[in-house]
């Protein structure tokens, strides 16, 4: 058992001092409170004396492709469709199950150092079928970063064959690795039908009932481009999420939507109605020129909020802190309101919004969820200053702080980031893999 003695500690939306968190050798929290009063509770605990530290409950990366880490850097400054091409399409037919372990270690050691806990991998890289799928949770477990693989169930034959199942392979697929993780605390399954322009209609209603069956929520990338909306009028005469609404796949509050950049009003409503969760990558839509999503009308509405990095080549950043400062600053600019997106409700779904997306009880710091935390240095020139009433921490954090700042990350009640640096990967190898890897792929890539 080990007890961890702050500066100060985020509770219940604010910053207490003199408090205390107590976390069993299970990983779970057993107790946050005064420190005295634990202290006298639990004789037996290892004392952390953090007193330079400010605890917060770490981020949630509420989405995320791994391997596009690898692509960073490649075909930047083009038009969605045109990098889609030169980097996605390709570099990832060249990508074996060992390559999108490296890709994933190097992306999720990046993003823990940044303060992720948690990560959803919205993965489609098949090229090894299943094998490809355990490689990126083979190198979740190895960073130590909390795992939500988001299996792409993916039908439209004009992307590399990789990416492509048919609808029953895809479902039996999702199951297995459903099944056989069930019971592993840090790794979760969901059904991820890619899109409305790279899934069927069969697939996506595929991954909406398969969500069912596993009393999860599916993830769908949703209208991130107007060429998905003029595709979706001219096949259906409606609108995208009309068209989700309507075969039925939103009805019972179980969908996830990435992006949702080109919704009309009517979409908005069913989103709200329908208990729809959005997961917001502001960066990403910067980066892509996709636009500007609503979110001030979408979390009126009621709608649940997370924050996604998106794959690195499209970011090219991968810390959810940073995702929370676009995302308030990109709403501000786009409505001419600085109070479109204030600090707390961007602090809010970076964190706690993201692990109700998932479904994981993390995010908030209380008694009986899951010890994942990230402690932010108090003396790093980011995040001062701070003066006694403490106003200034949360906006420091969601506006000022860099990854300095970040001095450890807890996981499941283990240290994965000490001192600002990782525990459970070598990062130097890391890097030379990756080096190797891309050095390899380039060589294939221009044979071809
Ligand atoms: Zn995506």
């Amino acid at each position: 058992m080990k007890l961890y003695k702050p500066f100060l500690l985020f509770e219940e939306g604010q910053f207490k001092l003199n408090r205390a968190l107590v976390v069993d050798d299970g990983g779970e929290i057993a107790s946050v409170g005064a420190y005295e009063a634990l202290v006298t509770k639990y004789p037996g605990a290892e004392l952390m004396d953090w007193s330079d530290e400010i605890i917060v409950p770490g981020t949630v990366n509420a989405h995320n492709h791994s391997f596009q880490s690898l692509l960073r850097g490649l075909a930047a400054d083009r038009p969605f469709l045109e990098w889609r091409d030169q980097a996605l399409y390709k570099f990832s037919p060249y990508l074996k199950a060992k390559d999108v372990y490296t890709g994933a270690v190097f992306a999720f050691s990046e993003m823990m150092k940044c303060g992720a806990t948690t990560v959803s991998d919205y993965f489609y890289v098949h090229n090894d079928g299943i094998e490809s799928d355990e490689a990126v949770i083979q190198a979740a477990k190895d960073v130590g970063i909390r795992f939500v693989l988001a299996r792409t169930m993916y039908d439209w034959t004009g992307a590399p064959a990789g990416y492509v199942e048919s609808v029953n392979e895809a479902v039996k697929n999702v199951k297995y690795l459903a099944e056989k993780y069930e019971h592993d605390p840090m790794v979760s399954i969901v059904p991820a039908p890619h899109s409305l322009h790279a899934a069927s209609v069969e697939m996506v209603k595929a991954g909406h009932r398969l969500a069912q069956e596993l009393d999860c929520r599916f993830h769908i990338h949703v209208a991130e481009e107007p060429f998905e909306v003029d595709q979706v009028l001219r096949d259906h005469r409606m609108r995208p999420v009309e068209l989700l609404d309507k075969i039925g796949v939103m009805a019972d509050g179980r969908m996830t939507a990435i992006h949702c950049v080109w919704l009309d009003d009517h979409e908005k409503q069913l989103m709200a109605q329908n208990q729809a969760s959005l997961v917001y990558c502001p960066s990403s839509n910067m980066f892509l020129a996709d636009g500007i999503t609503d979110i001030p009308a979408l979390m009126n509405g009621g709608v649940t909020i997370g924050l996604g990095s998106d794959g690195a080549c499209s970011n090219n950043r991968i810390s959810v802190f940073e995702e929370m400062r676009m995302c308030a600053m990109l709403q501000k600019v786009s409505k001419l309101d600085s109070l479109a997106v204030n600090y707390h409700q961007a602090f809010a779904m970076g964190t706690k919004g993201g692990a109700e997306i998932l479904q994981q009880p993390i995010g908030e710091l209380k008694p009986g969820f899951r010890a994942d935390f990230v402690a932010l240095n108090q003396n790093d020139l980011s995040m001062q200053p701070i003066s006694d009433t403490h106003e200034q921490v949360l906006p420091n954090i969601v506006y000022a702080m860099q990854p300095t700042a970040v001095d450890y990350v807890v996981v499941n009640g283990k240290c994965t980031v000490d001192h600002g640096n990782l525990t459970m990967v070598n990062e130097k190898q890391v890097i030379h893999k990756v080096q190797n890897l891309m050095n390899g792929i380039d060589k294939e890539a221009s044979k071809s």
